[in-house]
């Protein structure tokens, strides 16, 4: 399965909209490891959608007396109408009622939350303002400069949620490989115009894998990400090793 990274929030998010103006009648918070604050949830039924935001990989449903956020964790998947954005055969397994972890009934259709990890996380909106700059953003590599940290190795930054709102494991990898930047290595080994490249980079991968279908169509795909596989650019084997706390692959030959 694909955890969900921005490309696959900003899916949901999409999808989300078509609640946009309807009314809810009930709300499914009965999930007490996912859904935080049920009962103040429970107030707003009766209450209109207004508006659907994302954050990075937060998603914010916007009602009008009150806002929720959705974090999808490892393994969330947003169901509207009965569709799934992404995952169309899995979510036949999927739809089993007691994966069902957080739900808003209208009087046409429903938006639910399906996560058999129990990693989504559901509450009332917080302030958003520790998160860095959503990584969708125009002129991102400005917005990011005064947030970036002295030392650390650069994956673990571009992962920093702080620094960057919306990078994922998957999507760093693939940034970082064409980036010709070694995950390991440390920011401040890196010159001002290599740190800013790896930022331009992100401006364009983003759109072009949402594009692709999700984090999980780069170049660097999820196939390749197995032991023994080679990098699709120069055919040497890839290194795999934890960076930054992840499982990390990245090609020897043209990252350094
Ligand atoms: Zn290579």
């Amino acid at each position: 399965m694909t955890v969900p990274e921005i490309l696959e929030v900003e899916m949901y998010r999409r999808a989300a909209e078509l609640v946009v103006g309807r009314t809810v009648r009930t709300f499914q918070t009965n999930d007490a490891i996912v859904v935080k604050d049920g009962s103040h949830i429970q107030a707003l039924v009766g209450s209109g959608v207004r508006e659907v935001s994302r954050h990075g990989k937060l998603m914010t449903i916007h009602l009008d007396h009150g806002s929720i956020d959705l974090h999808f964790g490892m393994a969330g998947r947003i169901i509207v109408d009965g569709r799934s954005p992404i995952d169309e055969l899995v979510y036949g397994a999927s739809s089993n009622d007691r994966w069902i972890r957080f739900g808003m009934d209208f009087d046409d259709g429903f938006l639910a939350i399906t996560d058999p990890r129990r990693f989504s996380r559901v509450g009332i909106s917080q302030k958003t303002s520790a998160l860095g700059p959503d990584a969708f953003s125009e002129g991102l590599f400005k917005l990011v400069q005064p947030r970036l940290p002295a030392r650390g190795c650069i994956k673990g930054v571009l992962l920093n949620q702080q620094v960057v709102a919306g990078l994922g494991n998957m999507l760093v990898d693939e940034i970082l490989s064409r980036s010709k930047v070694d995950p390991r290595r440390d920011i401040s080994t890196l010159s001002l115009s290599a740190i800013r490249k790896i930022f331009s980079l992100v401006v364009v991968i983003l759109p072009e894998l949402l594009e692709r279908g999700g984090s999980h169509a780069g170049d660097l795909a999820s196939e390749l990400r197995v032991t023994g596989s080679r990098c699709p650019y120069d055919a040497h084997e890839l290194a795999r090793d934890t960076v930054a706390g992840r499982t990390t692959y990245w090609c020897p030959q043209h990252q350094k």
